[in-house]
């Protein structure tokens, strides 16, 4: 199947080649093959990229026999080299390349503030989810409360929640991030409430939160990101897959799903599936290489003469000051936040740091020690 087509497929109405296999299927077997914390686009070391996730999700659709559905469990527009020149609009229309199912906004979305955050989202393809990011007391603009999908006859609710931690970890000003438990207790009731068979949390939160959700309950399905773990778990309620990142992994989650007299019951399994072992998808990866010749034009520019050698090399810049420490010295000196248009301040424990991006002093000791600098000061 070419690219095109797949994403085609997809985008004309939530996977038509889905359809055919549970329309034929009973019980229906869906796999969610779920991806999360990716802004890089190439292969490193073999694994990861857009490339190979394509492979891989063309492998899994060429079997034919179930439903596929892609999923992202957030963190994309930051913060990649090339997102320092576009703010990130590389990765959405990379991900726009794939038929990818349904998103969660990570905390990386708001490292650009929250205008940029909405732009970036404005131009997804896919549908975002966002249930516990709100401005103005409303959803974010570009995203859903929360979202349903039919597949045959199961409908699957999703939820999307993004760490609050954001307020600290990006620059988010004036978006909030209501409290994880509280909003998914409440929609995943309203969901079921309004016919949901299987509710699933995009759940890009840290892993005590994640932990939280499992032991909560509410949903079915945790759909992680954030921490880049590896990870699946099972409890006899609860499915619960987190990643990696990079799309090094892509986990599968394969979910047997049956109407036995009027209840749905469902059981899950798992399959960690190594990107290394898939040749990357030709169109995609010509498509990412696009992006890398891109790249490389914005940063092979020239930038000034040196008359003094730049000698990089580990025994030099570890065995004593160095010309190119001092250089890049120099310039976080003389650079500003890249978030906003932030002012730089000096402490004496290191170079320049943001003073609206300084650590939450509630939250690290060394922002409480800056804390009490600045009262000092
Ligand atoms: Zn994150």
């Amino acid at each position: 199947m070419s690219l095109s087509k797949l994403s085609a497929t997809l985008l004309l109405g939530m996977s038509g080649w889905a359809f055919a296999a549970a329309a034929q299927a009973e019980p229906l077997h869906l796999t969610i093959l779920h991806y999360n914390d990716m802004d890089r686009m190439e292969a490193e070391n073999g694994r990861g990229g857009f490339a190979k996730l394509m492979a891989v999700l063309k492998d899994e659709v060429s079997r034919g026999d179930r439903t596929v559905l892609l999923t992202h469990g957030g963190d994309a527009i930051s913060p990649s080299l090339l997102s320092g020149f576009d703010h990130g609009a590389h990765i959405i229309d990379l991900i726009n390349e794939t038929p990818t199912a349904i998103f969660v906004p990570g905390n990386h979305e708001f490292d650009f503030g929250p205008e940029v955050a909405k732009q970036r989202l404005s131009e997804a393809k896919f549908p975002v989810v966002a249930s516990n990011v709100l401005e103005n007391g409303r959803i974010i603009e570009g995203a859903v409360e929360t979202y349903t999908m039919d597949v045959g006859d199961i409908t699957l609710g999703f939820i999307g929640l993004t760490t609050p931690d954001t307020v600290h970890l990006a620059s988010a000003d004036g978006v909030e991030f209501a409290p994880v438990l509280e909003t998914t207790a409440r929609l995943a009731e309203k969901l079921r409430k309004d016919g949901a068979d299987l509710v699933i949390a995009l759940a890009h939160v840290d892993i005590g939160d994640d932990m939280d959700l499992i032991r909560q309950g509410a949903v079915d399905v945790i759909l992680a990101g954030h921490d880049h773990n590896l990870m699946t778990f099972y409890d006899g309620k609860t499915a619960f897959v987190e990643s990696s990142s990079q799309a090094n992994y892509v986990t599968a989650l394969d979910l047997t799903i049956e109407q036995v007299d009027d209840e749905i019951v469902w059981s899950p399994a798992f399959r960690t599936l190594d990107t290394a072992a898939y040749e990357p998808d030709p169109e995609m990866a010509a498509k990412v290489q696009q992006y890398l010749d891109r790249l490389s034009a914005e940063l092979d520019i020239e930038i000034g003469k040196t008359e003094t050698a730049l000698d990089s090399r580990r025994a030099t810049v570890r065995g004593g000051e160095a010309a190119i420490g001092n250089l890049i010295a120099d310039a976080i000196r003389e650079g500003r936040c890249r978030y906003r248009d932030h002012q730089w301040r000096w402490h004496p424990c290191g170079p320049r740091i943001c003073a609206r991006h300084r650590p939450d002093p509630s939250r690290h000791p060394v922002g409480a020690a800056l804390r009490q600098q600045d009262r000092e000061a």
